[in-house]
């Protein structure tokens, strides 16, 4: 979902800022720029006790009682933070019709910019919006984060800070540069700052300073990252951790663009998708593709959806890596058959409906599906069915031949796990015509098995057509 805002950070450092208003909210709001060291004044008929400190601390300026139009003339940011909405709205105009950014309290409409809960690791910030939706949302997003990230990264920037200069010099080429940072994060520097030893920390530093030289790793790697059948929050963390360190992504048409977007933001994505039949890029081509960057020195990774080993050719792609010595390593992924089944309320295996489960998969080849129908056909048993919707009515036909009953239930999960997550409940004689009668958007995945009719009892994955997950 497109929010209509851009998070940015405006340099505040002696700006002249001007707050309307004399409340408790004001004075929130003159405490937030303050810290921001801004420059500020405060026009308002009465003020609270915490602002009429600050006044005589000399930290703010009170101009005087009651607002007029010039007032905003000399200011580079303006929040209106008075309980007279019609003052509100005069001010918002009169600072837009200047192009001076303008806020008021608890009124989107007339702000042209919002203020984010902050998490505040001086010189680390993190500021979390909801774009005005729910700023009690974005408060108790900001509690979780607090405990999460330790004070010391305030002090871990700084160092950094003090250091950038120096790196730049000694490692004038960008990835070089990224690579010692992040050997420096991930390290010991690093752990012996959290741990209150800022004095070593900073030797240890200097120490390693002297001893990297600039040297390009010779050869990069490859990770092939399962990354689930769509939702991002079912990624694994070493999945993630790589993707954010990597240079190129190399990604396909099953990888939604939210997980895309979690990759390191510089890195190059490269689209290397196939429709059915209609090859944008051959296997080979991004075999080779991967080999050459890899050689470059590039961390390359592959996104493949769902598990790279469950009819992912992921044993093809590395086959050449290997053959060619790339280091490679191969990322498992929560596969279709697991996170549609658990996002649908269908258990794969029962203690009473099912002792084994098969996955196959229904892909055609010269219009006829070869598979061991015989093997397929048996009781207590599930069966999931990978690519299987052009070929569904065949398969349902040939179980049926092969012993199944007419009336085994049988489900088809269409974009399983994401917010347009539809499940269509049938079985071995009806699924076929249920399917052909509604459109139908892949991905696409088929179970077939009693362990179907949990469904109706097991069912907890309700997602809300308005919203993404
Ligand atoms: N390696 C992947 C499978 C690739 S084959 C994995 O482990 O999941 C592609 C097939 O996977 C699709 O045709 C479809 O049958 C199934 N699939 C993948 N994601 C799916 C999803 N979100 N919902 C339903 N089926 C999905």
């Amino acid at each position: 979902m497109r929010n209509g805002h851009l998070p940015i950070f405006i340099k505040t450092h002696g700006q002249p800022c001007l707050v309307i208003g004399g409340g408790d909210v004001a004075l929130r709001k003159i405490r937030t720029l303050l810290k921001a060291q801004a420059n500020v004044s405060v026009v308002a008929p009465q003020l609270c006790e915490g602002l009429r400190e600050l006044v005589v601390q000399d930290k703010i300026q009170y101009l005087q009682e009651s607002f007029t139009d010039d007032d905003i003339s000399d200011f580079r940011l303006v929040i209106a933070a008075t309980n007279d909405e019609e003052l509100n709205k005069r001010i918002s105009r009169l600072a837009q019709a200047r192009n001076i950014p303008v806020n008021v309290v608890d009124n989107p409409e007339l702000c042209t910019f919002i203020m984010p809960s902050v998490i505040d690791r001086a010189p680390v910030q993190i500021a979390i919006s909801t774009g005005g939706h729910s700023p009690v949302l974005a408060r108790l997003l900001r509690a979780r984060l607090e405990t999460l990230i330790p004070s010391s990264y305030g002090r871990l920037a700084k160092l950094m800070g003090e250091f950038r200069e120096k790196a730049r010099q000694k490692f004038p080429d960008f990835h070089d540069r990224r690579h010692f940072w992040e050997s420096i994060l991930q390290g010991p520097v690093a752990e012996m700052l959290f741990s209150g030893q800022e004095q070593a920390a900073r030797k240890q530093l200097e120490e390693t300073f002297q001893r990297e030289t600039a040297r390009k790793p010779t050869i990069g790697d490859v990770a092939l990252i399962g990354c689930g059948p769509g939702d991002p929050d079912l990624l694994t963390f070493r999945a993630l951790r790589l993707m954010q360190q990597a240079d190129v992504i190399l990604y396909d048409r099953l990888i939604p663009e939210r997980i895309i977007d979690l990759a390191r933001k510089d890195a190059e994505r490269i689209y290397v998708g196939k429709k059915r039949s209609q090859h944008t890029l051959p296997q080979e081509g991004i075999n080779e593709l991967m080999v050459r960057l890899a050689k470059e020195g590039k961390r390359v990774v592959r996104l493949k959806g769902g598990d790279p080993f469950i009819f992912g050719r992921g044993g093809e792609e590395i086959e050449t890596l290997a053959a060619q010595g790339v280091p490679f390593q191969v990322v498992p992924g929560i596969t279709a058959a697991s996170g549609c089944a658990s996002y649908a309320g269908i258990p794969l295996t029962h203690r009473n409906y099912a002792q084994s489960c098969i996955f196959i998969t229904g892909h055609l080849k010269d219009g006829s599906i070869d598979l061991d129908w015989e093997a397929l056909a048996r009781e207590n048993q599930t069966i999931v069915i990978y690519m299987g919707l052009l070929g569904l009515r065949m398969i349902c036909e040939q179980l049926i031949a092969h012993g199944l009953r007419h009336s085994m239930p049988a489900a088809l999960i269409e974009r399983g796990t994401t917010s347009e997550q539809k499940i269509l409940i049938g079985n071995l004689e009806t699924l076929p015509d249920l399917a052909e009668k509604r459109k139908i958007t892949p991905p696409t995945l088929i179970i077939i098995g009693e362990v179907v009719t949990l469904h109706q009892k097991l069912n907890w994955f309700h997602p809300d057509q308005n919203k993404s997950i």
